[in-house]
């Protein structure tokens, strides 16, 4: 028999390990002002053109909600296989691909291995790192974009996992598919990349990063995609990547069992079938994210920049007399919810969401505005 604890300096309650103290929880995107007053949301990237109306009639065919879904959501990965040309038994689905970024540091990186991404990468990396042990290792950006050249220098013999969000987030940069090929071709080969595409149906057809060719042809690519952004179902938590058969066996392993619910494996399913409204999403966002670039651009002489973005926000910098939480209050007063993300390193930006035309130049408006009452 166990004898009784009795130890008195045991703990009183349950210990957090040092490694999971270490996560600062991820941060979502605000809806409501500081009074509780509710706010136009433009600081999580979500569609503005809501979802396909055919993936929402699809919900009533769904699987009856008191049965468990499909373990391996067959149909979702049989669509998507057949629209992106890869072999269905390759394609891992996610709840969310926040589910699939988190599993994959967890398969391949633990304690005393290195997790390596850019400097402004997508915050979720560092958790994915620290939950599994492992040390997340920031290579330094090139004018908040991400430069090759610095990932690969900072890879050494303990990197087991490099992270890539191509377009990036927070700020909207993108690498060529030569520069991601020429990423991948530099680093080790037990080494494995992670390309996060979850802006990829933004970028035009023909600028594709080649991410998904990549995961096909290597041993250590993982493509991520989610349904979250232009698909417009981030309410529904689905993703999916596809990868060498082994990586996807490893992350089937330690994914949740049954993890893409009835409701969502139907209304994704049907969302794959209306490429029409991913392609409508596509010609509005890149539309109004140009003209809304444009006007923060018209605004260079008071501080302001646009860092170029192929997603569907953009970042603007406040370099000038208008600093960046000063705007994000002034928004807040207009009735807009963006995002600051002083806790990334970014206390001189916002990232803003592409809402409507009207919206955009609302903001590009009250931008200007309290540009010229700063000065
Ligand atoms: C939004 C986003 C995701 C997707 O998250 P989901 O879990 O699929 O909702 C993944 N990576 C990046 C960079 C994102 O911005």
């Amino acid at each position: 028999m166990r004898p009784p604890v009795t130890d008195i300096a045991a703990p009183a309650a349950p210990q957090m390990k040092p490694w999971i103290e270490a996560i600062h929880a991820y941060v979502p995107g605000k809806s409501k002002a500081a009074d509780g007053r509710r706010l136009v949301k433009l600081s999580a990237n979500e569609n503005p053109l809501g979802t396909s109306p055919l993936a929402l009639a699809a919900r009533a065919e769904a699987v009856p909600p008191a049965l468990y879904p499909d373990p391996d959501s067959t149909a979702l990965r049989e669509a998507l296989g057949a629209l992106h040309g890869i072999d269905p038994a390759r394609i891992i689905c996610g709840t969310g691909s926040g589910e699939l970024l988190t599993i994959a540091a967890s398969a391949f990186a633990g304690p005393g291995d290195d997790v390596l991404y850019v400097r402004y990468g997508f915050s979720l990396y560092e958790i994915a790192a620290r939950r599994c042990g492992a040390q997340p290792v920031e290579a330094p950006d090139r004018d908040y974009g991400t430069d090759v050249d610095a990932l690969l220098a900072a890879v050494t013999e303990r990197t087991r996992v490099v992270f890539i969000a191509n377009p990036n987030n927070p700020t909207g940069t993108f690498l060529t598919r030569a520069e991601l090929a020429r990423l991948h071709a530099g680093l080790p080969s037990q080494v494995l990349l992670v390309i996060d595409q979850a802006y990829a149906e933004y970028v035009p057809p023909e600028a594709d990063d080649g991410g998904i060719a990549l995961a096909q042809a290597h041993a250590n690519v993982l493509a991520t995609r989610t349904f979250s952004k232009a698909y417009g179902l981030a309410g529904e938590r689905v993703g999916w990547g596809t990868g060498a058969p082994a990586i996807i066996a490893a992350l089937n392993r330690i994914r949740g069992p049954f993890n893409i619910g009835n409701g969502a494996q139907a209304v994704a399913l049907a969302a794959v079938a209306d490429q029409d409204f991913v392609e409508r999403t596509r010609a509005h966002n890149n539309a109004e994210r140009a003209r809304f670039a444009a006007r923060i651009e018209a605004l260079g002489n008071h501080g302001l920049r646009a860092v170029p973005s192929e997603a569907n926000f953009v970042l603007v910098l406040f370099e000038g007399a208008l600093s960046a939480s000063t705007a994000l209050d002034g928004l807040a007063q207009r009735g807009y919810a963006v995002r600051h993300l002083p806790g990334q390193g970014l206390p001189q930006a916002l990232r803003i969401t592409i809402g409507t035309a009207e919206q955009m130049a609302e903001i590009a408006a009250a931008l200007g505005e309290m540009a010229e009452a700063a000065r």
